[in-house]
């Protein structure tokens, strides 16, 4: 699971480590806000209304969900729960109320968070995207004030200052924990002996 506050370029890094590993499932979720320009339907995120999600949070169709910048975001729980079964890695791109969710559904599930390098750069690409309102962005920097605090609770933390060093992170600390041993072992059992697994 990837979390890192609004701005913080996860999507960038996200993008070519995905491209690199087509062995690597990511979920796209469910969220009530608007595609962005150049967000693609069921690529970027299955976009529904504010009725659909609620119908879909009754019918418990979210693994895990939750309203983050006043919008609904959620993860489809029968997808990932076939992916899993296939022994397949599993990238979840969601914020820290929902990766906490997660952990206590999968405890072994590996937790990344993605820091800026420093506020003022943060304000300053998050000004440069130029796609949310003024209230929006004063919105989303409160949120990352709040969300950055949550970062000694993640496993692995990038910090994003230079891309490329922060894609060869992401790409080294999901190769560790393909060999995580809680992650190995359901992989090895029919050949290791079940009483050393
Ligand atoms: P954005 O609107 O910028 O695409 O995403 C806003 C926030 O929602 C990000 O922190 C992102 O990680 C989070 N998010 C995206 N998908 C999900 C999801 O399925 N569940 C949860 N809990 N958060 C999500």
């Amino acid at each position: 699971m990837v979390s890192a506050p609004s701005g913080v370029g996860k999507t960038t890094i996200i993008r070519p480590v995905l491209e690199n590993r087509p062995d690597l499932r990511f979920s796209v979720s469910c969220t009530t806000r608007s595609p962005r320009p150049g967000e693609v339907p069921g690529k970027d995120y299955h976009y529904l209304t504010r009725e659909e999600f609620v119908a879909g949070i009754q019918a418990g169709r979210f693994l895990e969900w939750a309203e983050v910048h006043g919008k609904f975001y959620g993860t489809d729980g029968e997808r990932i729960d076939r992916w899993l079964k296939s022994g397949d890695d599993v990238l979840l791109d969601i914020d820290v109320q929902g990766a906490r969710q997660v952990r206590s559904v999968f405890p072994s599930a590996h937790t990344i968070f993605i820091l800026p390098p420093s506020m003022d750069v943060l304000e300053e690409r998050l000004r440069g995207r130029g796609t949310e309102s003024p209230e929006q962005l004063t919105r989303r920097l409160a949120a990352a004030r709040v969300e950055i605090q949550q970062f000694p609770w993640y496993d692995f933390v990038i910090v994003n200052d230079v891309l490329e060093e922060a894609i060869a992170d992401l790409n080294a600390i999901l190769r560790a924990c393909r060999c995580d041993r809680a992650v190995q072992a359901p992989r090895l059992r029919s050949f290791l002996a079940p009483q050393i697994l």
